[in-house]
């Protein structure tokens, strides 16, 4: 049978089951089969393997994990799609629909659930946009062992997971991403590779897990509000930003410390590299600030 991923047979699913578009879920369907290409090849996946997607839609992206994983989980939220993922996907015994928000997901059961025993573990998805941050840090943040994730989300926001100090794309993600993962751009990919269209373009992402975070920091919360802080008014210095953490009063203690770390006061955040805020957070910890 053809491929999901592509115009015509896209649209005839969706005609079949009367399917209509949901702007608010996110809903752009993939029909690039040479885009699906470079994702899969990004994912290392082989039989050994496991797959979780997050947002399925009719399942183009869940036919190619199919053939490439020896086991794949997709989380699809809307509800309207389930019998038609049931109804395409049924020549794969070893894909499993799931219904459910990931955000709300308990992932470590999913994952006792679907991947015991496998080598390990990506998530590969084509992510719907208005959650893409609180999808990806969930991701990172439960610890789980993923190994890669290899994500579509919009343009803008993968030159942001990937940013280097100095720049506007430079920020509290950018830092959360590369503290936990090596970003790596596989793509960029026009509107026109879906349906319908968005009005801008996407690009796809692989974050390698580092079996290390990049830096040593005492406390990881701790890390997070002081990254926060310092970008909270991104044309404010530094001094300024963390003014709000140590109070007006430990304004000038304050100065003293960040130049005591090589950092001084009258920078901006974006200018800080992983390293730097690090030796910020010990410190600020040390001094109990
Ligand atoms: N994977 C399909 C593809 O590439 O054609 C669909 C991708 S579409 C950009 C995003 C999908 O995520 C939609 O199917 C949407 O219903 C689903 N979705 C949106 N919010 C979700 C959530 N919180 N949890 C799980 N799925 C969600």
């Amino acid at each position: 049978m053809q491929d999901i991923a592509t115009s015509n047979r896209t649209r005839e699913i969706i005609r079949k089951h009367g399917f209509t578009f949901k702007k608010s879920l996110g809903q752009n369907f993939l029909i690039d089969k040479n885009v699906l290409d470079q994702i899969i090849a990004a994912a290392e996946l082989d039989e050994t393997r496991g797959a979780l997607e997050v947002g399925p839609g009719i399942g183009s992206l869940t036919e190619r994990l199919a053939h490439a994983a020896g086991k794949v989980a997709a989380v699809e939220i809307d509800r309207r799609l389930i019998p038609i993922l049931r109804d395409v996907l049924a020549p794969h015994a070893h894909v499993s629909i799931v219904q459910g928000d990931i955000l709300k997901t308990d992932l470590t059961q999913l994952w006792k659930e679907q991947f015991t025993g496998l080598s390990g573990v990506s998530v590969v998805a084509n992510l719907p946009y208005y959650v893409t941050t609180p999808i990806i840090m969930k991701l990172l943040e439960e610890h789980l062992p993923i190994e890669n994730i290899v994500v579509m989300v919009q343009k803008e926001v993968a030159l942001r997971m990937s940013a280097k100090p100095g720049g506007k794309d430079y920020g509290s993600l950018s830092i959360a991403v590369q503290y936990y993962c090596e970003p790596e751009l596989v793509c960029v990919v026009p509107g026109k590779a879906f349906i319908p269209a968005p009005n801008v373009d996407s690009a796809v992402i692989k974050l390698k897990r580092r079996s290390e975070p990049a830096v040593s920091v005492p406390d990881e919360a701790k890390f997070f509000r002081v990254v926060q802080a310092s970008f909270a008014q991104r044309r404010k210095t530094l001094s300024n930003n963390l003014t709000a953490l140590s109070g007006k009063e430990r304004k000038g203690e304050l100065a003293d410390l960040l130049r005591e770390c090589g950092i001084q006061p009258e920078r901006r955040a974006e200018t800080l590299s992983l390293e730097e805020f690090a030796r910020l957070c010990e410190m600020l910890s040390r001094e109990g600030l």
